[in-house]
């Protein structure tokens, strides 16, 4: 199973589009690895975790064609997580000998509202390739060999946001964003299920600076201390890949600064274009 981060960074993006902070001007003049796109996920060449304002230049940086693209998940309505409106390219005079036929999209009430606001403005031609499926927290969803559920996240009060555990042969990940410190309920949930995750990818928003337990985002801390509840649940074990991601340039996050800040935990940080093979 591949997993590829495509995009590590919050909304505004690192560096941020109008900002000229000091650690957005130090991104700037480093780049490399500082350089951090709008929050996606590739898995194997089939499955995507959010469509981003930021797919398209994805898809150059990784060198990939998107038409292998089967299942979109999408987590919220966030614009950094849900930006559609490059599917209207899908087809027709816009992409030719495209592999696959169809791209199911999946998500909660406010994605599917925004994922209908694209479809209207669609060619029909290119709307024949698309359909919806709307997902509720804790119902089981297969998708082709992938089975994935649903989790609440600690996120926005006008739609149920979603975190995911995803299954692919045997393996296990529990992909954490964007989300304050989970629920109670969630980490009951994960318990009781006594799933040990192969890989865990957690929301480090707000990187090292104060966070309450009641945010809608974590910081390092609350990663941390997510970490350690998922231990005690039986969740992860030595084996488990830890990573930190989506994280804002408020918290100047820097590769080499998050690298030392979280190496003391056995926690990565991801970036852009990082590949993990489970
Ligand atoms: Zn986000
Ligand atoms: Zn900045
Ligand atoms: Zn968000």
């Amino acid at each position: 199973m591949k997993f590829r981060f495509l995009g590590t960074a919050a909304a505004e993006g690192f560096p941020a589009i109008f900002c000229r902070c000091s650690a957005c001007e130090t991104a700037r003049r480093l780049r490399g690895k500082n350089i951090r796109t709008r929050a996606q996920v590739l898995i194997n060449n089939d499955l995507l975790i959010d469509f981003s304002s930021d797919s398209y230049s994805h898809a150059l940086q990784n060198g990939l064609c998107l038409d292998e693209v089967k299942y979109i998940f999408v987590t919220h309505s966030h614009l950094d997580h849900c930006a559609m409106v490059d599917l209207q390219m899908r087809g027709g005079a816009y992409a030719h000998e495209m592999k696959e036929p169809l791209v199911t999209v999946f998500g909660n009430e406010g994605v599917q509202k925004h994922y209908e606001s694209i479809y209207e403005g669609m060619h029909p031609l290119i709307r024949v390739s698309y359909q919806f499926q709307s997902i509720k927290a804790y119902e089981k969803v297969q998708a082709g060999e992938y089975e994935i559920i649903p989790l609440p996240a600690r996120h926005m009060p006008t739609e149920t946001p979603f975190v995911y555990i995803i299954q692919y042969q045997g393996k296990k990940i529990f992909y954490c964003l964007d989300t304050g410190y989970p629920f109670e309920e969630v980490f009951d949930f994960l318990k009781q299920s006594g799933y040990c995750f192969d890989m865990v990818a957690l929301d480090c928003t707000i990187v090292d600076n104060p966070c309450k337990e009641t945010a809608t985002h974590m910081n390092g801390e609350l990663c941390i201390r997510t970490i350690e509840r998922l231990r005690e649940n039986g969740n992860i074990n030595e084996k488990t890949k830890l990573f930190v991601t989506h994280f804002s340039h408020n918290g100047n996050p820097l590769q080499e600064r998050l690298e030392e800040m979280f190496k003391p935990y056995n926690i990565a940080v991801a970036y852009d274009g990082l590949e993990v093979v489970l």
